[in-house]
């Protein structure tokens, strides 16, 4: 690996007032792809600075582009931990593999990550609630306009402080159920962490918060009947006190939040459904005084509470509006994991030496 380091670093920004993805650090780790030198070049940690892209980059057309999300945190101690940093990368080969581009060595990523965030060290924020969001992402940079898969490609990690995703802590979010566009159908690339898919949900997304709704929750491409995830998050509900989250079919993406509320949720005694759940069915659950709960998991907000759901006219008020309890016992149990709170019994944790 080639380091470069920066001469004057940054003055750090207020950790008090974060907010998400605002502020860069003073580094970025690029890794290059190239087909007719043998493939992955040497890894490079470089200052944070502009591309510089040929106008015929292929992704700029084409769209061949995925991404990562995972975070970093430190303790009071400054010990510094990441959360479950190889299954990001191989989520992220497996992105790759879907959009036809070229593929890594996880464990090679992992160290290199391993040694931007050891250079970086100083900009991660201690504070509950805050962290170091890392976003590896890549794209190919063939400069040529025919459609074909690019041969080369550039992998690059940018770091960003944060504070808490959303501006009004946990509040609970208020969806709306998305029944004419769709993000996405099985056999497309809804599994895929593409750039795409959410250049696809944005136009949706705006038109929910015109009608004063945070965000959409989707329903299936085919029968519009089931529902899938909200485009960042992955989606579960409590019914009658069992946690119900839709099964992976190929058009949700494999969160690794959502894997983990799973699994955390098992561990503790919680009866947890991975199935199909119809739109139907929850609007029903809502009706019978069943609907005791429902959340959002995902990297940035880890578990975010979801106090209204509304289809076809129909505002469906969740637990009073309020965060239940399952919920919170969850986003309590998996920060308290990411920040050695609690036990870390599924290896999750990672230690950056
Ligand atoms: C990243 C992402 C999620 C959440 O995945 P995590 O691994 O839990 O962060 C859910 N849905 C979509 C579409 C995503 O891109």
């Amino acid at each position: 690996m080639k380091i470069e380091l920066v001469e004057n670093r940054k003055q750090k920004p207020d950790f008090s007032k974060l907010g998400f993805g605002k502020y860069f650090t003073d580094h970025m780790l690029v890794w290059e792809y190239d087909e007719s030198k043998g493939g992955w070049q040497e890894q490079r940690i470089i200052p944070y600075e502009n591309f510089t892209l040929d106008p015929a980059c292929c992704s700029l057309h084409y769209g061949q582009g995925i991404f990562e999300g995972l975070k970093a945190y430190k303790d009071e101690n400054g010990n510094v931990t990441m959360f479950r940093p190889r299954d990001n990368f191989k989520r992220m080969n497996k992105s790759a593999e879907r959009l036809c581009m070229a593929t890594f060595d996880v464990e090679e990523a992992v160290k290199g990550l391993e040694e931007l965030i050891k250079i970086e060290k100083e900009w991660i924020p201690s504070a509950e609630g805050t962290s170091l969001y890392i976003r590896p992402f890549m794209f190919g940079t063939e400069a040529f306009l025919g459609v074909h898969p690019s041969k080369k490609y550039l992998l690059t990690i940018i770091l960003s402080p944060v504070g808490s995703y959303y501006a009004n802590g946990l509040q609970p979010t208020k969806l709306i159920v998305e029944d004419h566009y769709t993000r996405a159908s099985v056999g497309g690339t809804g599994e895929a962490k593409c750039m795409g898919n959410y250049a696809a949900s944005l136009l949706a997304g705006e038109q929910a918060k015109k009608k004063g709704f945070d965000q959409v929750l989707w329903l299936d491409g085919e029968e519009k009947k089931y529902v899938t995830e909200v485009g960042a998050m992955n989606m579960a509900f409590v019914i009658d006190g069992t946690v119900v989250t839709p099964e992976l079919d190929g058009s949700i993406l494999r969160g690794i939040t959502r894997d983990s509320a799973i699994k955390v949720l098992k561990a503790n005694g919680y009866a947890v459904e991975e199935r199909k759940v119809g739109i139907d069915e929850i609007v029903k659950a809502a009706h019978d005084g069943k609907l005791d709960e429902a959340f959002g998991t995902g990297t940035a907000a880890v578990i975010s509470p979801v106090g209204e759901i509304s289809y076809k006219g129909e505002n469906i008020i969740i637990n009073g509006g309020k965060m239940g309890a399952v919920t919170k016992w969850l986003y309590d149990r998996i920060t308290g994991i990411q920040r050695g709170k609690y036990a870390d019994d599924f290896g999750w944790v990672y230690a950056v030496e």
